[in-house]
């Protein structure tokens, strides 16, 4: 088969340097934006493997197989402000009115997985005199800039919310001290001094959280590695951590049996995050288990809790930066949700890894495996977090 034969492969612009249909298909099958080509009554004629990834078909061929309307009807689509798409406005539909090219961004839910996408497409009609004799739509995915902006906006609203809420009580209790101290009640000043103590740590950790976060992000975290015994470094941690928790029980299970080189310090931050989220998102249970074991060259630390747990179309987002579950909105948990970003990079700076297993209103368990010495030590910053 010849290029040159009329239809989508004549475009006057071109150099011929590629011969046949087949290299044309071996180019669009590889492009990284979706290319569907609809003829005059709508039916799809041509589809490439990313239009059909992103359609949630395994091949363009088996995309094919379905009708444009029957492939629309597994979404639910919305506008950028989330309200309904209304199908007569799909680009495709707009070119083939009017005979002009049309462009729209548009969100879309997978109706089974309940799976969120963002994408770009752009109908743009090829005539024949008069007629439309096809259209070609090019599909862009852009989920991973939409959840970037999402997370900004969403990030820049809980940060002040985060900032606000220990500076008004700040201010509360210095203005309740004043009194106070006027009317020469010193005995009451102390829990007073206590309480802005602890809402001073309390911003002074969401400070520490956004450095340990741009330090990540430039590859400039610090690691310093010790020679330490594990048991010994969990022990404590429960031990502190329980004094600062009396609303739950912590049980520790296993033992490791080997010393361990590794960031002593950081690996207590890793391991207090995971207690911390334990403890906030099981606010009606009141057992936490932290686990460990070891095998050949690893330690693999988990810590379960039985509490409100995360949906599992979530599970592959929990460690992305910025990333929070919207839940009701009279069940606000404080908190930044950049706590796992930290963790789970720390840990892989560290040369292990960190996943989760949860089910909704059972719980969770967070693991992590770190190596009991660093086979080489890594520095960059890298996107573990997978889209
Ligand atoms: P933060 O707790 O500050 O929001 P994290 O990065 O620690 O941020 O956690 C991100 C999100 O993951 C939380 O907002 C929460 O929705 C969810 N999450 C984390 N740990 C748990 C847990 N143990 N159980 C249920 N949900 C959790």
């Amino acid at each position: 088969m010849k290029t040159d034969n009329g239809g989508i492969l004549k475009a006057e612009s071109m150099p011929v340097q590629v011969k046949t249909i087949e290299q044309f298909d071996v180019i669009f099958q590889n492009i990284g934006y979706g290319i569907t080509v609809q003829d005059h009554k709508g039916k799809l004629i041509y589809v490439n493997k990313e239009a059909a990834r992103m359609a949630g078909f395994s091949s363009p061929q088996k995309m094919l197989l379905v009708t444009a309307e029957d492939i629309l009807k597994k979404f639910t689509l919305m506008d950028k402000e989330g309200k309904n798409f209304p199908l007569d406005k799909m680009p495709g539909r707009y070119a083939a009115q009017d005979k002009n090219s049309h462009e729209a961004l548009i969100h879309y839910k997978f109706n089974k997985s309940g799976k969120e996408y963002w994408s770009v497409v752009k109908a743009v009609p090829v005539l024949k005199g008069k007629e439309i004799e096809f259209i070609i739509n090019t599909i862009r995915d852009v989920t991973v800039d939409m959840r970037e902006e999402e997370r900004r906006d969403y990030f820049i609203a809980i940060a002040s919310h985060e900032f606000k809420t220990p500076l008004a009580n700040i201010k509360a209790f210095t203005q309740v001290l004043e009194r106070r101290l006027k009317l020469k009640k010193y005995d009451d000043i102390y829990p007073l001094l206590a309480r802005i103590e602890i809402k001073v740590d309390e911003l002074v950790n969401i400070i520490n959280e956004f450095l340990d976060m741009s330090k990540i992000r430039a590859g400039r975290l610090e690691l310093s590695y010790e020679i330490f015994d594990f048991n010994k470094l969990l022990a404590e941690i429960i031990k502190d951590f329980q004094q600062i928790t009396p609303a739950h029980r912590i049980i520790k299970k296993g033992e490791v049996h080997k010393l361990v080189i590794s960031d002593k310090q950081r690996i207590r931050q890793v391991i207090v995050n995971l207690l911390s989220n334990a403890r906030k998102y099981s606010p009606l249970t009141d057992i936490i288990v932290v686990k460990v074991s070891q095998r050949k060259n690893f330690i693999t630390v988990c810590v379960r809790d039985f509490g409100i747990g995360i949906p599992k179309i979530y599970l592959e987002r929990i460690f992305e930066p910025f990333f929070r579950l919207q839940r009701l909105k009279n069940e606000r948990i404080s908190g930044l949700g950049i706590g796992l970003y930290i963790a789970s990079q720390i840990v892989y700076l560290l040369g292990g890894r960190m996943w989760v297993k949860s089910e909704l209103k059972a719980g969770s368990t967070f693991c992590f495996s770190l190596p009991y010495k660093p086979k080489k030590i890594k520095k960059k910053f890298v996107d573990i977090y997978k889209f």
